[in-house]
């Protein structure tokens, strides 16, 4: 959708009236190219080898500072003490799972009509907007239910390890 392309990203972080410098404009590409909503940490692994001068305080300070200009959703943690960015910043719910820390997308549920017309009316602007459900994702609950069979098969101790391991 074009929304990765560098012009635009410039573009992006003009329209809020932010400065673009290399390493804020690399930060805000890697996060818009991924859907795996990741934490700062993980930004500053993937982005410090090709830019060594890069810190985690810029990551965490340009990550902030894109969230308070509407750019990108901060969503909070995942079960993991951490909090973790998503680079959509279009209303949508973030289903996250609390046992393997994925974030997923849902878009198809209409949060910007309920917002314009119930938020809205209560004459409240709404700068960002994204609801967070909590659980256990689909992968999550195979793994607990086969692991449940194979204990019923008398080899669950076989596979405690694997499991926390993980
Ligand atoms: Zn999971």
């Amino acid at each position: 959708m074009g929304r990765t392309n560098t012009d635009n990203l410039v573009q992006q972080l003009k329209s809020v009236g932010l400065r673009v410098t290399p390493q804020r404009l690399a930060i805000f590409s890697a996060l818009v190219s991924t859907d795996s909503h990741p934490t700062a940490q993980a930004l500053f692994e993937q982005l410090h080898p090709q830019l060594p001068s890069l810190s985690q305080a810029t990551v965490y300070n340009t990550l902030q500072i894109l969230a308070e200009r509407g750019l990108i959703l901060e969503i909070g943690t995942a079960g993991d003490g951490a909090v973790h960015y998503d680079g959509d910043p279009t209303p949508h719910v973030n289903l996250i799972c609390t046992n393997c820390h994925g974030v997923q997308d849902l878009f198809e549920i209409p949060l910007g009509s309920v917002a314009k017309d119930k938020i809205g009316q209560a004459g409240f602007k709404i700068h960002a907007m994204h609801i967070a459900f909590y659980g256990q994702c689909q992968d999550c609950q195979d793994a607990a239910a086969s692991s449940r069979l194979s204990a019923g098969k008398g080899v669950g101790v076989l596979n405690e390890p694997y499991l926390s391991a993980e």
